[in-house]
């Protein structure tokens, strides 16, 4: 018997923007959606860390652009309720064409604008997606069962990789050739404003890929002077097993030589590794499904190392399984 998305239990793996994406969709067709998300909170690489309670950092994405109708959109409504703005910083090497926009105050608030439509089980690590007979068991990492009708698994290709190797060996297989590179991330307050000539800066470096104010980001409430910076892929690749203080250091070495002159008080500094940060060789198609038609995986590497992507890819996958 087929059941219709209002009788369908559904679990989404992934409380960021691909999966809140696809668990909204979802939950508007009539389904009852549970997310899933190890984390304490939504937004996943959408992030901002919150330091000694009065100063804040974006350490994941920047910024996001919107080249598809139907996510220009979601923002349009987003920041009509205060969650996006447009961010306008003199960036050098700034050639995409694109409006920049951040989510303000925090880059992960324009997914929590509305009462979520679904239930969400934070700080919960799925270990393994299996389809049964009649739908899909999650296994949890500490070993207790939750029965659904399908399942959207958004986390990095690796991470969803992992849960299904075990029980659908052929789908794993299909995502390991998507690579996603790493980045070390240093976060600095200064005491004072620092003038270094430049808000946002990305050109070729050695060791830092990308260099920002973050205070000049619109909706950022906090006292300090904050930055931050990021490694190239190829340098956090290579550094990828530092210890957080030694890859802070080297990275703040190499802030103060671009700089060049010297720099006001530090506040605070702190580094974050991301194992899978930026998609190099997406999988190059929206989402993927298992042969059963209950299993399905999405995500920004789909698509590409992009925010929007994995807006687009979460959609899609919500709306194939609508469709079903
Ligand atoms: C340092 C950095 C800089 C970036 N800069 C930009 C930029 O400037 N512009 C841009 O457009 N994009 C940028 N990106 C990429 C952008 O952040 C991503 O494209 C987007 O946020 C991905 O969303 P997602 O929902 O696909 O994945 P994620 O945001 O990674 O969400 C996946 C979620 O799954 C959860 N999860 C993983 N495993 C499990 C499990 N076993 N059980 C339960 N939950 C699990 C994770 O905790 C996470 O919350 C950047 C990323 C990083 C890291």
């Amino acid at each position: 018997m087929t059941l219709s998305m209002t009788d369908k239990k559904v679990a989404v793996v992934g409380g960021g923007l691909a999966g809140v994406t696809a668990a909204c969709e979802l939950s508007r067709a009539g389904a009852e959606v549970t997310v899933f998300e190890k984390s304490r909170g939504l937004g996943g690489r959408l992030a901002t860390r919150r330091m000694d309670g009065s100063f804040s950092a974006d350490h994941g994405a920047q910024y996001f652009t919107a080249r598809s109708p139907e996510f220009r959109d979601y923002l349009r409504n987003a920041s009509g309720l205060g969650a996006v703005q447009t961010w306008l910083p003199d960036a050098r090497g700034h050639a995409d064409g694109q409006d920049w926009f951040v989510g303000t105050p925090a880059m992960n608030s324009f997914l929590k604008t509305e009462p979520l439509g679904f239930d969400l089980k934070v700080s919960t690590h799925v270990a393994t997606v299996a389809a049964t007979e009649t739908g899909v068991e999650l296994t949890m990492m500490d070993g207790s069962t939750q029965a659904f009708d399908q399942a959207i698994i958004t986390a990095p290709a690796p991470q969803t990789e992992a849960m299904l190797v075990g029980a659908h060996p052929d789908m794993a297989a299909a995502l390991a050739a998507v690579e996603i590179a790493p980045n070390w991330t240093l976060m600095l307050v200064f005491e004072e404003e620092l003038d270094p000539g430049f808000t946002v800066w990305r050109e070729a470096h050695p060791v830092l890929g990308w260099v920002a104010r973050n205070s000049s980001k619109p909706g950022r409430d906090f006292s300090g002077d904050s930055w931050t910076v990021q490694a190239t892929a190829d340098w956090s690749t290579e550094y990828l097993e530092l210890e957080k203080e030694d890859a802070a250091a080297r990275l703040f070495d190499a802030f103060q030589a671009l700089v060049g002159s010297e720099l006001p008080p530090l506040r605070m500094q702190t580094a974050h590794r991301w194992r899978y940060a930026k998609t190099i060789t997406p999988l190059g198609q929206p989402f993927l499904k298992d042969a059963s038609g209950r299993i399905y995986v999405a995500g920004d590497w789909c698509l590409g190392a992009r925010v929007e992507y994995a807006f687009e890819s979460g959609r899609a996958a919500a709306q194939a399984m609508i469709a079903l």
